[in-house]
């Protein structure tokens, strides 16, 4: 078997228009962030979350970063964030000097309702506003819709509703999800809480090498996160800065390869979908581990899948498992480390961390980019099993 093909995680596909957008950008010399690919980009994602307006900017972080700044989060407020996932949903928070405070997750691995009212009850006073011990604004929560999964959104927003704080969904792993049951059926996963975040990084499900998106609720906030975006320039002909702004808008290149992305997105989905099945399948049974399901009641973009592995008879550590997989060509990848773990966050609060150190521990990312073949899936499975039987 040495002349396998090595079989990644997840690798960008550009089987559409890629080639034939890019050259026509950069025959129209037109580069930078002025072009009609950005803004045609912005209008094709507006249309497809079914949001009102949409700003296109340099990557999910930025995206988190404006809609953090909109939300007016300022030094000294709390800010609710998940403990287990992508250390670029939380770094905004420090950008802004606010302080984090990490609640669980559930059993989606996005954040558990029943903990966040429980710490709004035990461990705020309530005077309008979410206020803890020493009088900081609890001024926003964090959710993040862990790969393609989507949070439990309706317990979310009225919790949010009664204790006033702003919810900014990072939906850059989620593209595509929305609900089909519920109160929010149709409703795409980023155009719920208020502000919602979106990445284009190589690896997300649709990518501009690297970029992002925001959009929210009120159509105006996202024209002044716009405006943020391009050093908020407030007049065309002399340079009158009223605010301070940032280098944060998306290029013309980038957003050309972005227009021949969405117009495949479907078709990704599709093929996520279809795997997804097809792994599932192939682990039923399986008494070493299990793949991890979706939350009912909604369509997901079922970007990364997770196989959960069986504590109770596998010892070995992620790492030997990954190292073994890599062995057979087959790249595969542990759930994140906890932030709340990381240097910069150790000594934050965190409040009745459960769910996340169990995962943590626990999750293995199988292969998922939507060229993988079915001979592919059935090799990695079949590797996978034999590899944890003979551990
Ligand atoms: C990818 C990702 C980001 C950051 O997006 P970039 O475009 O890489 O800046 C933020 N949060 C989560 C959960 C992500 O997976």
């Amino acid at each position: 078997m040495m002349d396998r093909k090595f079989i990644p995680l997840s690798i960008p596909n550009f089987e559409g228009n890629e080639e034939k957008y890019l050259v026509d950008a950069i025959r129209s010399t037109y580069v930078s962030t002025v072009g009609s690919y950005v803004s045609e980009f912005e209008k094709a994602i507006a249309s497809y979350l079914k949001a009102e307006n949409v700003a296109v900017c340099q990557s999910g972080t930025s995206a988190l970063h404006l809609s953090m700044i909109e939300a007016g989060v300022e030094q000294g407020d709390v800010v609710i964030v998940p403990p287990l996932t992508f250390i670029a949903a939380i770094n905004p928070v420090k950008y802004q000097k606010a302080t984090p405070v990490f609640i669980d997750c559930d059993d989606s691995f996005c954040m558990d309702p029943i903990k966040l009212e429980s710490f709004c009850k035990e461990m705020c006073s309530w005077d309008g506003q979410v206020l803890r011990h020493n009088g900081a604004v609890v001024r926003a929560i964090v959710v993040v819709h862990v790969f393609g999964n989507m949070a439990d959104m309706e317990a979310i927003m009225d919790i949010a509703e009664k204790y006033h704080f702003t919810v900014i969904e990072d939906a850059t792993e989620a593209l595509g999800t929305y609900y089909e049951q519920g109160r929010y059926a149709g409703k795409y996963a980023g155009t719920i809480g208020h502000f919602g975040c979106f990445s284009f990084n190589g690896n997300k499900i649709i990518t501009t090498g690297g970029g992002g998106a925001v959009t929210a609720t009120d159509p105006k906030a996202v024209d002044h996160m716009r405006y943020l975006s391009t050093q908020a320039k407030d007049d065309p002909v002399y340079y009158i800065h009223h605010e301070i702004g940032y280098n944060y808008r998306m290029t013309n290149l980038q957003a050309a390869l972005g227009m021949a992305q969405i117009e495949e997105l479907p078709e990704f989905i599709r093929r996520k979908q279809k795997n997804y099945e097809l792994y599932k399948e192939l682990f039923e049974g399986c008494e070493y581990g299990k793949v991890m399901p979706f939350r009912k009641g909604i369509s997901s973009n079922q970007w990364f899948y997770s196989f959960e592995i069986n504590r109770s008879k596998i010892r070995a550590s992620m790492k030997e498992i990954i190292s073994a997989l890599r062995e057979k060509r087959i790249e595969t990848r542990a759930i994140w480390g906890l932030i709340n773990e990381q240097r910069p966050y150790e000594n934050e609060e965190t409040y009745y961390l459960e769910k996340a150190p169990y995962y943590a521990d626990r999750i293995l990312n199988l292969p998922s980019s939507t060229q993988i073949t079915e001979k592919e899936i059935r090799y990695v499975a079949s590797e996978l099993k034999q590899l944890l039987e003979s551990l």
